[in-house]
């Protein structure tokens, strides 16, 4: 099979390799990519950022994907073949003895990992997943939509479990990126009115990007003035 891998500890040490499809562990289930996303950290690994001293030397990159299960491992039991599935990236295999897995916040845990930074993740056209980390697609929903799921989460995370956002507010998305944005959708589909800001640097791209989304946006920084007090959707 095709795969995407880093092969070195170094800057852009990352090529397209022939490998052998991997055969699941008993508690492992073998899925068909079907599309991966590339997250921010994959291009930090990618381009061997400090900060990202943890990713393996030699892996296979890719954590935001959608697949179809092909295979499963021995004791797996909750899925089965053609089931199609998404992969929760932040992973901390699950111990009783864990304080963090028994306060509901194996996220925080030391041992948690990252599957496509510090094991074998999706950028390929198959990989082998643990079952406690997979979620199944709903049906009918596009694999090429669920393929978002990942950074979705994140926004979901912000906008659904951190604020009270509703149909009376107006938010302001500092920043454009794809997390900006999910924010940004994430809090519209919540009835709130949105406003999405960015530099300069944004407007061809990534603010464009948010205007064809629906969004108002708005550019900040150098040589642009701040918002006028008189505007009072701003200042009420
Ligand atoms: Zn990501």
């Amino acid at each position: 099979m095709k795969a995407f891998r880093r092969y070195a500890r170094e800057q852009r040490a990352a090529r397209l390799v022939d490998l052998p499809v991997p055969t699941p562990g008993e508690n492992e289930v073998l899925l068909r990519v079907a599309h991966c996303g590339i997250c921010g950290s994959d291009l930090h690994a990618w381009l061997n950022h400090k900060g990202y001293e943890a990713v393996l030397p030699e892996v296979t990159f890719g954590h935001e994907f959608s697949a179809t299960v092909v295979d499963t491992g021995s004791s797996v039991s909750n899925w089965k073949a053609n089931e199609q599935a998404v992969m929760i990236a932040l992973q901390t295999p699950h111990d009783d003895n864990d304080p963090y897995c028994a306060m509901g916040l194996p996220q925080l845990s030391s041992r948690r990992r990252v599957q496509g930074l510090h094991l074998d993740g999706g950028m390929a056209e198959y990989v082998c997943v643990e079952e406690e980390f997979l979620l199944p697609i709903p049906k009918g929903l596009d694999l090429e939509l669920a393929a978002l799921t990942e950074p979705l989460s994140v926004a979901e995370h912000c906008i659904g479990n951190r604020t009270s956002i509703g149909s009376d507010d107006l938010v302001i998305v500092s920043g454009p990126g794809i997390i900006g944005l999910l924010c940004a959708i994430s809090a519209r589909s919540r009835g709130a009115e949105v406003i999405i800001t960015g530099t300069e640097r944004d407007e061809t791209t990534r603010l464009t990007a948010a205007r064809t989304l629906g969004f108002e946006t708005l550019v900040v920084g150098p040589g642009h003035p701040p918002p006028s007090p008189t505007d009072h959707r701003l200042f009420s």
